[in-house]
């Protein structure tokens, strides 16, 4: 549990009409911290334009200097008060937007480097869910990561937010859980070729159909001694302090009533696991959403759980199950 150093307001919202929102408005326009829901994962945000608030995400947090934030807005025009537009991509970003993509684009000046970890470009995101767009109308652009400690799996609810936050950030916003539960899918339109630098809730698949005027995207995968592009991606994330390993779908009855947590499918479960004790459903095979919804809460569960180490059902590398092997690939890996 994090030492409590200030205190932490928790808000339940219900509903987007009461004076909770303004509150929380008025913590970041002071230059305070509200960590709130997005449809993809909560966020910690702070006022784009203020770096000093902004700094204090990367200390609440212990994040690296060096990995840049998304800007978080509640519309195209206040898009584009942060970032140049690419115009042959303008009706692509309005038929993505709200949602969970983010677009790199050339920074305007007003957004300070320690947002942008010194780079001239800036990750922008219009978020779908009705508390980010209300706080983004109301305070202006929102500079937010995802609000866990550095490291540690990204909170789909408050409860994880509290388990990582309470005590460092003035408020927390409560609305249940995050629809997609995996970060934005996040793509650099200021490249030749449109290029994923993160797979997310909206697959390659699909992107490949929008972006076919252009002759699709790529997917970006950095050289072993390339600095990344998207700087976060060197990081280790999403992991467990206990040891977790990827395992076969074939193989995974061989951990049956062993002292090991077992993360699969329903489906797994019925076929080789059925009785077993030592099982944590992750969600449908047959509905992988629901896969991507709670995985971050099974690697949290992980650390809860009485097992001294765990193992994850490997899953197919395509749609959306890629985006989620993304990550379930960085939760067991050791660097
Ligand atoms: P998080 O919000 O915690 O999911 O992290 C944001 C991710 O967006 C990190 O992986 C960053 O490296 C990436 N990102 C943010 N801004 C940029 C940018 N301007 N260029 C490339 N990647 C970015
Ligand atoms: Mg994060």
């Amino acid at each position: 549990m994090s030492k409590i150093i200030i205190e932490t307001k928790v808000i339940k919202i219900n509903d987007l009409y009461n004076d909770s929102i303004e509150y929380a408005c008025n913590i970041l326009r002071k230059g305070g911290l509200v960590a709130f829901p997005t449809e993809t994962v909560y966020g910690l945000g702070a006022l784009a334009l203020n770096p000093d608030a902004v700094r204090r995400i990367f200390e609440v947090k212990g994040r690296p200097q060096d990995n840049p934030l998304i800007v978080h807005l509640s519309s195209l025009g206040q898009l584009e008060s942060v970032a140049y537009l690419e115009p042959r991509y303008l009706n692509i970003i309005k038929k993505l937007t709200p949602g969970p993509v983010t677009f790199v684009l050339k920074k305007k000046k007003n957004i300070p480097l320690v947002v942008t970890a010194g780079l001239d470009t800036v990750g922008v995101r219009i978020p779908a869910h009705p508390v980010a767009q209300r706080l983004s109308q109301c305070a202006g652009p929102i500079a937010a990561p995802s609000a866990n400690l550095s490291g540690r799996p990204s909170p789909t609810d408050a409860k994880s937010v509290i388990e990582d936050l309470y005590g460092r950030v003035e408020c927390i916003i409560d609305a249940g859980e995050s629809a997609f539960g995996i970060e934005s899918t996040i793509i650099d339109l200021t490249k030749e070729k449109p290029l994923v630098l993160r797979p997310g809730p909206v697959t390659i698949e699909e992107l490949n159909e929008i972006f076919g005027e252009f002759g699709g995207v790529e997917y970006y995968v950095p050289k072993s001694n390339e600095k990344p592009l998207a700087p976060g991606m060197k990081y280790r994330h999403y992991a467990p302090e206990k040891n977790l390993s990827l395992v076969e779908k074939d193989k995974i009855s061989d951990y049956a009533n062993k002292d090991v947590l077992i993360l699969c499918t329903r489906e797994t479960y019925e076929k080789y696991l059925k009785g077993a004790k030592n099982v944590h459903i992750i969600g449908e095979f047959g509905k992988p959403y629901t896969i991507a919804q709670n995985l971050y809460k099974s690697l949290r569960f992980v650390d809860k759980s009485s097992y001294p180490e765990a193992i994850i059902e490997k899953l197919p590398e395509e749609g959306i199950f890629f985006s989620i092997m993304n990550r379930i690939k960085k939760a067991v890996s050791k660097q």
